[in-house]
């Protein structure tokens, strides 16, 4: 079947970073009826032991192949890289906060510079998340209203009152390809009912958010809240497909409450979101959390972790955090993780970077983020291979059982 496309509103889409399974996508090959530079998703393999899945994304910068890990870029960077060395760690979308980059450097100097992909230079896909765990969390003197939220700017004080709609549009302006509603966010509490007040109000400022967004060509994701309560969960869940989003997000997980909580949520939950939309774990990013909720049946992953660790010198690894810094390493000429294949380990020992974190230079915090950022991604791109030849939850145990047992 030959498709119409669309050539003043498609975009090329882009060669699979090395992290994927499926190869470079032939341009002469017949093209699926959600490939007119929209966004679209499909469901690929499914794991037979455990929720796990494989799907693909299109949006108008390109294809995502899921599970994926999201790197962070908050304030429109993915701290101490350029978008280039990103884009070679096999990374096929990026997060950042309509939040942050409205407090600095405002909507005003983004919609001149075309939007947030122009203004960082970043052509594939981004993810921004609406803020609202920034605004719950960082800022002082809130007030919440049905109307929306206003609160103290956590960068200059200045008073910021904004709404769901408000919302949406400044996530249009910034033209991300996945937008996030506004969500009221509550600390982890063990109390039921300020968790389903919290969750009654998420879902009618959802609804808003839907009717506010006009923008054809991004996606608008609605997003679950309920605390540790797996039936206010359900009860969340239930309220925001029934206003029907192009995906849907667990957030709240990991704020806080134990371990068994958090798996407790994604083991219930997350098999029952709609299976034919993504699904969005937000905030999860070591690599024990996401073979969890890879195992949940979850898609999408962010996490500061790999910068945040990076700037201090912790290393991921399969075996579990390698700390740079430490003293052992001083003549340790192996690379942070023999079988890691990114620039920092093909190049550099952990000898050398020790010696940069000691004499702090900003090298040390760039290689080690780099060689994180890297790892998680290929991580993600190893879980894909293993679901789609049925290997998951071998692949799964196998990795759990070589991880250092002090760091879990
Ligand atoms: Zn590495």
């Amino acid at each position: 079947m030959k498709t119409t496309r669309h050539p003043e509103r498609l975009r090329p889409f882009r060669a699979v970073g090395p992290g994927g399974s499926e190869g470079s996508r032939d341009p002469s090959a017949p093209v699926g009826p959600q490939d007119d530079g929209k966004f679209g998703f499909e469901t690929r393999a499914f794991d037979t032991q455990t929720n796990a899945r494989t799907g693909l994304i299109r949006t108008p910068h390109g294809q995502i192949h899921t599970p994926i890990f999201m790197p962070v870029g908050t304030q429109g960077t993915v701290k101490g890289l350029t978008p280039r060395q990103v884009e070679k760690t096999g990374a096929e979308i990026i997060l950042s906060n309509a939040y942050h980059l409205y407090v600095r450097p405002g909507i005003e100097t983004l919609q001149k510079a075309g939007g947030l992909h122009s203004f960082m230079g970043w052509s594939k896909p981004i993810l921004t998340d609406s803020g609202g765990y920034q605004i719950f969390s960082l800022t002082r003197l809130r007030k919440l209203s049905e109307e929306g939220v206003g609160f103290q700017s956590h960068f200059d004080g200045r008073e910021i009152f904004l709404t769901p709609e408000k919302v949406v549009e400044i996530q249009e302006i910034l033209g991300s390809d996945i937008a996030m509603v506004l969500d009221e966010c509550p600390p982890y509490t063990q109390e039921r009912k300020p968790v389903k007040n919290s969750l009654e109000l998420t879902a009618r400022w959802a609804k808003r958010s839907k009717a506010a967004h006009q923008k054809e060509d991004q996606a608008l994701f609605g997003i679950v809240q309920g605390g540790i309560f797996p039936d206010l969960r359900r009860e969340s869940l239930a309220r925001t497909v029934e206003i029907d989003f192009d995906g849907y997000a667990l957030g709240g997980v990991f704020v806080g409450e134990s371990r068994e909580e958090s798996l407790e949520i994604l083991h219930q939950i997350g098999p029952e979101m709609p299976e034919d939309r993504p699904r969005y774990l937000m905030g999860a990013g070591t690599p024990l959390e996401l073979l969890e909720a890879v195992s949940s049946g979850l898609d999408l992953f962010d996490c500061v972790t790999p910068t945040r660790y990076g700037r201090t010198g912790s290393a991921f690894t399969s075996k579990g955090l390698v700390v740079v810094r430490n003293g052992k390493y001083n003549q340790d000429f192996q690379p942070i993780d023999p079988d890691c294949r990114c620039y920092t380990c093909e190049n550099f020992s952990r000898s050398y970077l020790r010696h940069l974190f000691n004499c702090n230079e900003m090298l040390g915090p760039a290689l080690v983020s780099l060689h994180n950022v890297y790892f998680l991604i290929e991580l993600l791109g190893r879980i894909r291979q293993e679901i789609e030849q049925g290997t998951f939850g071998t692949f799964k145990r196998n990795f759990e059982g070589q991880f250092d047992s002090n760091q879990r």
